[in-house]
């Protein structure tokens, strides 16, 4: 699968906003946004003039870059989304929240999005007890993800708990941190995900 390989911390300065794309750095004073707060490149301190393309632009990519998704795969989410009721916007956020990475990182099981990916392909979970290695699995309400018992006991993965067990969970997923399991308790609404995006510019340059 094609994966994005330059400077992560670039994205994130592009779009303006942190997108922990960088595991407990991005917690740190050492985060990049905290120390070059503008756009990299020649023209990033330059004066800003963003046409409504632009803007519409900028939502799409700061959206599929926080989740990690590709352009394909991110349109294939959009599409999913019209076909449900309710809003698009909406739909396609809660889409992307409850992919099986996502949930990985919001229970702190890993400490970023690119991280919790790799895990997940590597077969450290479950899924209502079946294990699942596909990063972009959908979960449902009401379905358990569990660490793998014998994934429990390695090393890194004690690490990565250690790490990240001060980070807060959402509150549609209960976690369970002794048994290291989570249940989806509630889909999520728009006004649980806290990305600073204004969705309804994505839907715009989709609909065009
Ligand atoms: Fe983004 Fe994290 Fe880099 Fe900060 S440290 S710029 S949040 S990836």
């Amino acid at each position: 699968m094609a994966r994005y390989t330059d400077a992560v911390c670039k994205l994130c300065r592009r779009e303006g906003q942190k997108l922990f794309l960088k595991g407990q750095r991005c917690y740190t004073d050492k985060c990049a946004i905290t120390r070059r707060a503008y756009a990299p490149g020649q023209h990033g301190q330059g004066r800003k003039k963003t046409s409504e393309y632009g803007m519409q632009l900028r939502a799409k990519q700061m959206t599929r870059r926080y989740y990690g998704v590709l352009e394909g795969q991110f349109r294939h989410y959009y599409d999913m989304a019209t076909k449900m009721q309710g809003k698009a916007g909406d739909n396609l956020l809660v889409l992307l929240e409850t992919r099986l990475d996502n949930v990985v990182y919001r229970c702190g099981w890993a400490s970023s999005r690119a991280e919790a990916r790799q895990l997940v392909v590597h077969g450290h979970f479950t899924v209502n007890g079946q294990k699942v290695d596909i990063p972009s699995y959908l979960l449902k309400e009401g379905d358990v993800v569990a660490i793998k018992e014998n994934s429990r006991s390695s090393e890194k993965f004690k690490a990565v708990l250690e790490a990240n067990a001060a980070r807060p969970v959402v509150k549609w997923l209960e976690l369970n941190a002794a048994a290291c399991e989570a249940k989806v308790v509630a889909m999520p609404e728009r006004s649980d995900i806290d990305l600073e995006v204004d969705e309804t510019l994505i839907v715009e340059l989709y609909s065009k």
